[in-house]
């Protein structure tokens, strides 16, 4: 019998490795590059939930927090930057398209996860969809609350948005953030909340899905172009052309249009009132901008609904941003500019991405 039970010890443990090794090597390869925000926040109190410091915690310490992720996938932790995302710069934009293009070129990963403060997430998730040079998923997440806070959402949005980057089911839908068991396009999605878990929302076009019991399930995705479609190549760029946002309100005037032109910007976008209206003691300053170059591009204050081409006989100096918010428009403009300064044709590129 104790003869017996060793011959089957014998064969049956290394049989038992070779399952195990051959199940890890099956997993996908995600790459998870965190670059700070509240996810990686911490506070001196669990009931602390504004009181904090972004970008403190550490990629392994934040991996460390999530131990079902080992049966997902074989994932890797890098540090791009430990930043609250207030303070994120286009360097680090271009540093961040950079790395997910060579991850994927050097087919070292299935899918990229990254960590994010979510105050500027849209805008970097943005970014990446139109620079990110394929289709295999890159997913966005954050979370509302510190790592230390009594019921933090890090660790599960973090679970979740590597579920999602694993999934096949998530290749070729663009750049995706996956916060509060939703999944929304880095297009539409925006902030829209202050502190409430659910604060990202896609307003005007809803979101493509859910992560429910960590399965995601998709049921929508954009028509937009995006990712391996794009026409924006950002390898050898040091800097983006400047581009600002000027906030439109009753009352306004020219002030920070002239400004705006003495400081040598290239672009515009105007955060108009309703439809992209833009006051008249605005109006002719912006024109004299756009009669000497500058692309100006009207958008709205509103926070959904689109901004539809003005339809004036002698053709408008300005373009429009349909249903691109401020804080987009302008990271489209700013790459539009990298290949044209031709107005139809940036026109055309936001009819398009
Ligand atoms: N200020 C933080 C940041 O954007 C907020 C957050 O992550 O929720 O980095």
């Amino acid at each position: 019998m104790k003869l017996l039970i060793l011959l089957s010890l014998f064969f049956l443990v290394p049989g038992l490795f070779v399952t195990r090794k051959a199940a890890a090597a099956s997993r996908p390869r995600i790459f998870v590059l965190a670059t700070g925000g509240t996810i990686a926040g911490r506070a001196d109190t669990p009931s602390a939930l504004t009181a904090y410091q972004a970008g403190t915690l550490r990629i392994e310490s934040l991996l460390a927090t999530v131990p079902p992720l080992r049966d997902i996938a074989n994932v890797t932790g890098e540090t791009i930057c430990d930043i609250d995302s207030k303070d994120m710069t286009e360097e680090i934009w271009l540093r961040l398209a950079r790395r997910v293009n060579e991850l994927f070129a050097e087919e070292s990963a299935d899918g990229v996860v990254i960590t994010h403060g979510t105050d500027t997430l849209e805008e970097t998730a943005y970014f990446l969809n139109l620079t990110v040079k394929s289709d295999r998923p890159v997913v966005l997440t954050g979370a509302m609350r510190p790592a230390t806070s009594l019921s933090a959402d890090g660790p599960l949005n973090l679970l979740d948005a590597v579920r999602t980057a694993a999934s096949p089911d998530a290749a070729g839908k663009g750049v995706l953030i996956v916060m509060n068991g939703e999944i929304n396009a880095a297009r539409d999605v925006a902030k829209t909340n202050t502190l409430a878990l659910d604060a990202f929302q896609s307003p005007d076009m809803g979101l493509l899905g859910y992560v429910n019991d960590g399965i995601p399930t998709f049921y929508r995705q954009t028509r937009r172009y995006h990712t391996a479609q794009s026409e924006f190549d950002v390898t050898r760029l040091a800097s983006l052309p400047p581009v600002k946002i000027l906030y439109g309100h009753a009352a306004d005037d020219a002030l920070f249009v002239e400004a705006a032109v003495r400081a040598g910007v290239r672009g515009l976008v105007y955060a108009g009132l309703g439809n992209g209206s833009i006051p008249q003691s605005v109006e002719t300053a912006l024109t004299e901008a756009a009669a000497r170059g500058v692309i100006v591009v009207r958008a709205s204050r509103t926070g959904s609904g689109a901004v539809v081409p003005e339809r004036s006989p002698a053709g408008s100096p300005f373009l429009s941003a349909g249903t691109l918010s401020p804080q987009k428009a302008r990271i489209l403009l700013q790459l539009a500019l990298t290949r044209t300064a031709n107005r139809s044709e940036i026109q055309r590129m936001f009819l398009e991405y």
